[in-house]
C-alpha cells in the first residue's frame, strides 16, 4: 500500500469544492457520469479496432448503485478503466494548467462555477462536495491487476492492488451524514435525466425497496433489490429531425455542456449522397472560459459510425468558431484513422467546409435580442474570422458589428450602408483602445458637422489589425478617418488660400516642435478644438504597424501631424503673439493635447502639466 500527496493545487481545489461551491452538489453525478461515458467511448473503440479485444462479448453500460444502510452511492462503468499510474496521473494530479486558470475564474455564485467545474476538465473532484470517503476501484482493459484509490479528500490518498473480474471502474462514495437526499431514488433518477438523458450507454439505477406480499396475518414486508434504467442511451443525432422537438436537443446540450442553460443556437444536419455525415452543433449563450487561452478545449467531437474517435481534435472547424459546441459523425471515414491523416484527410475537409457554411448561416440569421446576444459574446473571434477565413469573409463581414458615432448599440455595416452616402460608398472608421476617447476625438468633429457617420471601434488590439486589411464590403471602400481628409465643404483654391495665409504661424510651430511631428499644417476638420493629430499615412510605417502588432511585437511609431484649426481663438491669437516663450508654451500644449485627445502620451508629461500650470496662473 502507498500513501501519496495530492498536488498541491489539487488541496486547494479540494478545499473548494467541500466549502464554497456546496449549493449546487448534485452536479457530482453528472461529472462522474460522464467521466464512464468517456471511458465507454474509449472502451467501444478499441472493441471495434484492436485485435486484443474484439472477441469480447461487451455491451456497454453505466451502474449506479444507492445503498441506504451504507449511507453510500456506487457508480461503475465497464470502459477502459485505469491502472496504477493512470489513478495516480489521472486523479492525483492535474495535468491541464486548467487548475489555476479554474480557480481565478470563480466567481462565488456556484450555480456558475459549476459550470466551470466541467469546463476545466476537474469533474472528479467534484465528489468531494458530498463524499466523506471515497474508493475509485478500477482495472485496465488487456491488464491482469486491478487498483484501489482511496481517500477522505484532506490532502493524501493511497493507491493499492486489489482484485476486480470486469475491466471498468466502480466509483465508492461514502456520503457525508447530510447527503442522504441522493439515496432516494426519484432524486438520483431526477439528476440523471436532467443531465445526461442521453449519455449513449444505458445508466442503470440499482435500489433496494420493501415489497409485501400476502395479506393480513399472512402479510411479509421483504426488501427486494431492483435494477432499471433510467436514460433513453439515443444518440440524438442520429435520429431524424422530424422525430425531434426543441426541448430534445436542448436536453442533450445539457448532456454535452455540462450546465443547464439552454443554447442560443441549435443546428442539426444530416447529408446524404457521395459522402454522409450527420452534425449536431451548438452555440452556447455564453463564451466558453476558455475561449482566448491556448490550450482550449475543443467542444466539437469526432465519431465515425456512432463510435467516438476523438473530442481534443482542433482541426475539426476553424478556430475562430472554438465555441461552437456539439458533434461530427462520419459513415466514411475509417474508425482506426490516426490523427495526422485527420488533418489531412479530404472527407473531414468536406465535412468542415460544409459546418463552417451551415454554422454561418445560422448566425446570420440571429435576429434581435439573439443577435445582440451572439455580438456580445462572439463578435471579437468573428473579427479573427474576417482576417484568417478568406473564402467565407464576405459573410462574416455581414454578421460582424460595431458601435457607431451616430448610433446606439452595436450596428452592421449593411446599417451603415442603408444611411451613408450611396454616391461616395465610403464606410469610416477610426480606431483606438478608449471609446470615449474616440467619441471625444477632434477627429470626428468634422464628421458630426456634417452628419456623417463614424464606426467606433474600440478593440485596438483587434480592429487596428483587421480593420485595414478588410478593404471593401458591397462595393463600399473603409476608410480610416485618422489617415484621411475630413469631409468639408471648402473647394481646393480656398484651402490653399487659408495654408498659404498661416504659413508663418505654421512653420514657427514646426521649428519649435522639432522631429515630434512630421508636418504642421492648417487642419478644415476640425471645429471646437484648437488642433489634432493625425497619422502620415503616405509613410511606409503606417503600414506595417499592424503587421509588427500581428507578430506580437511593439508597433513602430507613425510620424504624427498636427493640424491646427485656423477658425479658432486661441490660433487666431496665436498668430500675433510677440511673447517668445508663451508661443512655446502653446506650441506644445497643441501638440500635448492632441495628442491625449488620441490617447497617446505627451512626450513629456511634466513639461505639459508645468506650461498648464504656468497659464493657468497667468490666466487667473
Ligand atoms: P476530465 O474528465 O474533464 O478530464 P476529471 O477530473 O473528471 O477531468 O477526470 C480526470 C481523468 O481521470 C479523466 O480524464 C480520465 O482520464 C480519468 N477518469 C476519471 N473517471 C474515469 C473512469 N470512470 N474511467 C476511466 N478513467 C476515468
Amino acid at each position: 500500500m502507498a500513501k501519496h500527496q495530492f498536488q498541491t493545487e489539487i488541496g486547494q481545489l479540494l478545499k473548494l469544492m467541500t466549502h464554497s461551491l456546496y449549493s449546487n452538489k448534485e452536479i457530482f453525478i453528472r461529472e462522474l457520469v460522464s467521466n464512464s461515458s468517456d471511458a465507454l467511448d474509449k472502451f467501444n473503440y478499441l472493441s471495434l479496432t484492436d485485435d486484443t479485444f474484439k472477441e469480447e462479448d461487451w455491451s456497454g453500460k453505466i451502474s449506479i448503485k444507492l445503498d441506504k444502510e451504507d449511507n453510500s452511492i456506487t457508480i461503475g462503468d465497464n470502459g477502459l478503466g485505469m491502472n496504477e499510474n493512470d489513478l495516480i496521473d489521472h486523479l492525483g494530479t492535474i495535468a491541464k494548467s486548467g487548475t489555476k486558470a479554474f480557480m481565478e475564474n470563480l466567481t462565488g455564485d456556484a450555480k456558475k462555477d459549476s459550470h466551470l467545474i466541467g469546463q476545466f476538465g476537474v469533474g472528479f473532484y467534484s465528489v468531494f462536495m458530498v463524499a466523506e470517503q471515497v474508493d475509485v476501484i478500477s482495472k485496465k482493459a488487456g491488464e491482469e491487476q486491478g487498483y484501489m484509490f482511496s481517500t477522505d479528500g484532506t490532502g493524501e490518498y493511497e493507491v493499492k492492488s486489489v482484485t476486480k473480474d470486469e475491466h471498468g471502474t466502480v466509483i465508492y462514495i461514502k456520503l457525508k451524514e447530510d447527503e442522504k437526499e441522493f439515496l432516494d431514488k426519484w432524486r438520483t433518477e431526477e439528476i440523471v435525466k436532467k443531465y445526461s438523458n442521453h449519455i449513449a450507454y444505458p445508466i442503470m439505477l440499482n435500489y433496494t425497496k420493501d415489497e409485501t406480499t400476502g395479506e393480513g396475518d399472512d402479510a411479509v414486508t421483504k426488501s427486494v433489490t431492483k435494477s432499471e434504467q433510467i436514460n433513453e442511451a439515443t444518440a440524438l443525432w442520429t435520429l431524424s429531425k422530424s422525430e425531434l422537438k426543441k426541448e430534445d436537443y436542448n436536453e442533450f446540450y445539457k448532456t454535452i455542456s455540462h450546465g443547464d442553460d439552454e443554447p442560443l443556437v441549435y443546428l442539426h444536419n444530416r447529408v446524404e449522397g457521395a459522402q454522409e455525415f450527420s452534425t449536431l452543433f451548438y452555440i452556447p449563450k455564453v463564451a466558453p472560459m476558455d475561449m482566448y487561452r491556448a490550450d482550449y478545449q475543443p467542444g466539437v467531437k469526432l465519431y465515425v459510425k456512432r463510435v467516438f474517435i476523438t473530442d481534443d481534435e482542433k482541426e475539426l472547424l476553424p478556430s475562430y468558431l472554438r465555441f461552437v459546441k456539439g458533434i461530427i459523425d462520419s459513415e466514411d471515414l475509417p474508425l482506426n484513422i490516426s490523427r495526422e491523416i485527420l488533418q489531412e484527410n479530404r472527407v473531414l475537409a468536406n465535412i468542415k467546409q460544409n459546418s463552417v457554411k451551415k454554422i454561418l448561416t445560422a448566425i446570420k440569421k440571429l435576429k434581435g435580442e439573439e443577435a445582440e446576444t451572439f455580438a456580445s459574446q462572439y463578435n471579437r473571434v468573428i473579427k479573427e474570422g474576417i482576417y484568417t477565413d478568406h473564402i467565407n469573409k464576405e459573410t462574416l463581414l455581414e454578421i460582424v458589428r460595431y458601435k457607431s458615432s451616430t448610433e446606439k448599440g452595436l450596428i452592421s455595416f449593411d446599417d451603415y450602408i442603408s444611411r451613408g452616402d450611396g454616391e461616395k460608398k465610403e464606410i469610416y472608421y477610426i480606431t483606438g483602445e478608449d471609446e470615449k476617447v474616440l467619441r471625444n476625438s477632434p477627429l470626428l468633429e468634422a464628421y458630426k458637422k456634417a452628419s456623417v457617420e463614424v464606426l467606433i471601434m474600440d478593440d485596438k488590439e483587434v480592429d487596428g489589425i483587421v480593420s485595414p486589411m478588410i478593404g471593401s464590403y458591397k462595393e463600399w471602400s473603409l476608410k480610416d478617418i485618422t489617415t484621411i481628409d475630413a469631409p468639408d465643404s471648402k473647394t481646393k483654391e480656398e484651402k490653399e488660400e487659408i495654408s498659404k495665409e498661416f504659413k508663418t504661424l505654421t512653420d514657427k510651430i514646426k521649428e519649435i516642435l522639432g522631429e515630434e511631428v512630421k508636418e504642421v499644417k492648417t487642419s478644415t476638420r476640425l471645429t471646437s478644438s484648437p488642433s489634432c493629430v493625425i497619422k502620415d499615412s503616405s509613410d511606409p510605417m503606417a503600414g506595417m504597424a499592424a503587421m509588427f502588432a500581428q507578430m506580437g511585437q511593439e508597433m513602430p511609431e507613425v510620424p504624427l501631424i498636427l493640424e491646427i484649426n485656423p477658425e479658432h481663438e486661441m490660433i487666431k491669437k496665436l498668430d500675433g503673439l510677440s511673447d517668445k516663450n508663451l508661443f512655446a508654451d502653446i506650441s506644445w500644449i497643441l501638440l500635448d493635447s492632441a495628442k491625449l485627445s488620441e490617447g497617446l502620451e505627451p512626450k513629456d508629461k511634466g513639461a505639459f502639466a508645468k506650461r498648464i500650470a504656468e497659464l493657468a496662473t497667468k490666466a487667473i
